[in-house]
């Protein structure tokens, strides 16, 4: 039974890894911070909570790394865990390079003392690519970060290269682009849509208030990307890879995808801070423009090439962005309790 080590375990990516690796006959360990706070709802949405075995662990505490590598010898570590929400990363930038840029090396760090066996993962993202120098793009296309979110990405990514060039590690670095599910951050504009049009929908006619509409991602389902994750540890060699759909979708196209799987028929009008849209059924006001989630600096075009993936790891995304709306809008919907979405 192969043992693995997920950080990041009660985020999105991590629930939908643990049950992938459940079902593929792992012994799973999920790494969570301060057992008392933990927030187990991900794992028990996805059916696999009493499945894992968890542990505690701080991507800022050395120490507690330390004693979790040394004490399993795992055949795979997964590193998920970070301060994920691009938007507050310029609230937090110290927090945010200590996380996801130091956690990266504390924890490589302590896998090339303890378990160099052990085959690594990091989660690096589309956004080191930013300002962006070719579109679309590939494991080529160089970076420029546009938030301290990127810029620490973007050191995590670069150590995961020195660690596997320096010591020989088996340490692979995944540049994924958007992928969403409905266990997605409800601060995410994602999942912000669906939760607030599954709101709407259920008769509480509360606008949902977005910032820049005319903004494009990359978006695929994160089932489909976790599997990615595990294809790369599985390949012999160590190496990084780009995992994205191909195609870039506006935000207002995906709140236009999930308003249809509600029944929901959105008449926009107006233009940058005053573009609306109006329920035609009800005649509310069912999304504005709020310029509070504009952001000081915004990537550009992102749009992912995941040839390398595709040839190498045999993998391909299977869920379009539309489905994924139809998914998460109807989750959203069925999960709704009186007083407000269920999040
Ligand atoms: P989530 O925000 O859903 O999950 C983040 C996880 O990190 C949570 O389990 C959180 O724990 C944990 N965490 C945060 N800070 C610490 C810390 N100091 N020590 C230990 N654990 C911590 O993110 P996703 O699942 O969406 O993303 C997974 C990874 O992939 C992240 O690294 C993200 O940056 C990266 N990524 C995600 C993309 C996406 O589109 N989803 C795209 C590209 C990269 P807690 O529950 O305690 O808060
Ligand atoms: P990101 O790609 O990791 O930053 O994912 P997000 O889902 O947080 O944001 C995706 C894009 O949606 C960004 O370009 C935001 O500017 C844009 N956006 C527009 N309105 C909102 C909003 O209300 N919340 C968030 N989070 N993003 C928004």
């Amino acid at each position: 039974m192969k043992k693995a080590l997920i950080t990041g375990i009660t985020g999105q990516d991590g629930s939908y890894l643990a049950r992938l690796l459940v079902e593929k006959g792992y012994e799973v360990t999920g790494a969570v911070r301060g057992n008392s706070q933990v927030k187990l709802t991900r794992l028990k949405k996805l059916g696999i909570a009493d499945h894992v075995r968890l542990v505690d662990l701080d991507l800022g505490e050395i120490n507690g790394i330390n004693r979790v590598i040394r004490a399993t010898p795992f055949d795979e570590v997964y590193n998920l865990a970070a301060q994920s929400f691009v938007g507050s990363s310029w609230d937090h930038p110290i927090y945010v390079a200590d996380v996801n840029g130091l956690g990266v090396v504390r924890l490589l760090d302590a896998l090339r003392t303890y378990a160099p066996q052990a085959r690594f993962y990091q989660a690096s993202t589309s956004e080191m690519f930013g300002r962006v120098r070719a579109v679309p793009q590939n494991e080529e296309t160089p970076f420029h970060p546009r938030s301290p979110y990127g810029a620490a990405k973007a050191y995590g990514h670069y150590i995961t290269v020195n660690y596997r060039e320096s010591f020989g590690l088996h340490a692979s670095s995944g540049i994924l682009f958007n992928h969403e599910s409905p266990v997605r951050g409800a601060e995410m504009v994602t999942r912000k849509i669906t939760l607030g049009l599954a709101r709407f929908a259920r008769g509480e006619h509360v606008p949902l208030e977005l910032g820049n509409l005319d903004a494009r991602r990359d978006w695929g389902f994160a089932g489909d990307y976790v599997d990615g994750m595990w294809r790369m540890l599985q390949q012999e060699a160590a190496d990084d890879y780009v995992l994205a759909t191909g195609i870039t979708t506006p935000i207002r196209d995906f709140v236009t995808f999930a308003a249809e799987a509600l029944e929901l028929s959105l008449d926009w009008s107006g233009e940058g801070t005053n573009e609306q849209a109006v329920d035609r059924k009800s005649g509310k006001l069912a999304v504005r423009v709020n310029p509070t989630f504009y952001r000081p600096a915004e990537v550009d075009l992102l749009i992912g090439d995941a040839t390398k993936a595709r040839t190498r790891l045999g993998w391909e995304p299977k869920v379009t962005v539309g489905e994924l709306a139809v998914m998460m809008a109807r989750s959203d919907y069925d999960d709704w309790r009186p007083g407000g979405p269920a999040s």
